[in-house]
């Protein structure tokens, strides 16, 4: 599928320091390895709603990453799905009346507008579920056949024939230190597990499973549903988890370096994500999981049920600028909770115009210990308001100071402002 195409990233002289990311896997800040080629996985949308604020931090947070690493000279593998078939989809598209699949491409649209207009560098390969169903057909057929997964026989009118992971099966297979078992990412306890499988799109008292926390691999035709020919699974639609492991094991190395989304992905989505990796490769799907907090509204969860999403095409469409919307997303960190307030997105514009008004006066010399700091935050688990607030001080003393800009200064700010936080001054 084609991606979105944003600014090229202009070139800082010097570079980053080694790069610390919080890892959710082993609970602590890790030093990244110092690879060539570092490779990134970030799950998608499923198209059925416009780009929030939630989504948009995510991927905005993901993006620092990828300009640290670019930073340091480095080139990037980044890949990202869509869901563009998914029970919320075909949900959305039943209750409003829509095909499916014009909802899917509108939604698909509009969300990489807002990427391009955030100035989220795009990645080398965003991919479908639906064109990736002749590579998962296969996966699924083979943890079938490795006795990982299993097909429940028809109940209450469903059909026979889905098929589940068996997360039991699948923690036994190797006793390897670094083999995957349920639990080895999220660090969750059962009970925990449980609530967050149901909430979040699992079906753990279907009749048939082995586990209440085995996940869908492959869901075989209903009547009104779409299909796809499976194979000896019998025509149907893949389950979500596997959609991303065969997504990210075709196109990034085995394992990649970081998986990244928004916590709450955390479980089911990676755990399993990470558990069909290992049973289909032997080895981990990721060295590293990163994840992001949730966006919320004046301190309430953001959801379309209590009608308090904040889209970023609605923002843009009211004349805001896309450049003070992301500073504004960036004056959190990135694993933190936040929410989105009215001030604090004064508070980004006033910031926004206090640095374009500074540059008029950067001081002769000034820029390069700024952008050593910037550098030092941003490699400390991206600490995107340390960056900030260090661009904040250098404005309030240039604006101070009134003095003429020196233009190597001048243009240096720019450029590491725009590289490494995506900000266009
Ligand atoms: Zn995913």
């Amino acid at each position: 599928m084609k991606s979105w195409i944003s600014r090229p990233v202009p070139d800082v002289p010097g570079s980053m320091p080694a790069l610390r990311l919080f890892d959710t896997a082993v609970r602590k800040e890790v030093v990244l390895d110092n690879e060539s080629r570092p490779s990134m996985y970030v799950c998608g949308i499923t198209p059925y709603d416009a780009t929030h604020m939630g989504h948009a931090s995510s991927y905005v947070a993901f993006d620092l990453l990828n300009r640290a690493w670019r930073d340091s000279g480095r080139d990037v593998a980044y890949v990202q799905n869509v869901t563009d078939v998914d029970d919320p989809l075909l949900e959305r598209a039943e209750a409003t009346g829509v095909d499916w699949r014009d909802l899917a491409a509108g939604q698909i649209e509009l969300f990489q507008t807002d990427m391009e207009a955030l100035n989220v560098l795009p990645p080398d390969h965003y991919v479908g579920a639906v064109e990736s169903i002749g590579l998962i057909v296969p996966e699924v057929e083979r943890l079938v056949s490795l006795g990982l997964a299993y097909t429940v026989p028809g109940t209450k009118g469903e059909p026979d024939g889905d098929v589940y992971y068996d997360v039991e099966a699948a923690g036994k297979q190797s006793v390897a230190p670094d083999a995957w078992s349920l639990g080895c990412i999220s660090g969750l306890a059962e009970s925990e597990m449980l609530e967050l499988f149901a909430e979040r799109g699992g079906d753990p008292g279907r009749a048939g499973k082995r586990q209440a926390l085995d996940p869908l691999l492959w869901r075989v035709a209903r009547e009104g549903e779409p299909s796809w020919p499976g194979g000896s699974l019998g025509a149907g639609r893949p389950g979500w988890h596997i959609e991303c492991t065969v997504i990210a094991q075709k196109y990034l190395p085995s394992p990649f370096t970081v998986q990244g989304g928004g916590s709450d992905l955390i479980f089911p989505h990676h755990e399993m994500g990470a558990g069909h990796a290992y049973s289909l490769a032997g080895v981990p799907l990721a060295k590293h999981y990163a994840h992001a907090g949730m966006v919320g509204l004046d301190g309430e969860k953001m959801s379309k049920s209590k009608g308090n999403l904040v889209l970023v095409s609605k923002l843009r469409a009211a004349g805001e600028e896309p450049a003070a919307i992301r500073l504004g997303i960036l004056a959190h960190h990135y694993r933190s909770d936040w929410s989105w307030t009215n001030e604090g997105f004064e508070e980004a514009k006033a910031t926004l115009a206090a640095w374009r008004r500074a540059l008029a006066h950067a001081p002769a010399g000034s820029a390069a210990p700024l952008v050593a700091e910037m550098r030092a935050a941003l490699a400390a688990d991206l600490n995107a308001p340390a960056a900030i607030a260090a661009v904040s001080r250098w404005a309030e003393q240039a604006n101070a100071d009134g003095g003429p800009a020196s233009p190597a200064d001048q243009a240096l700010v720019k450029d590491a402002v725009d590289a490494l936080l995506g900000v266009l001054l």
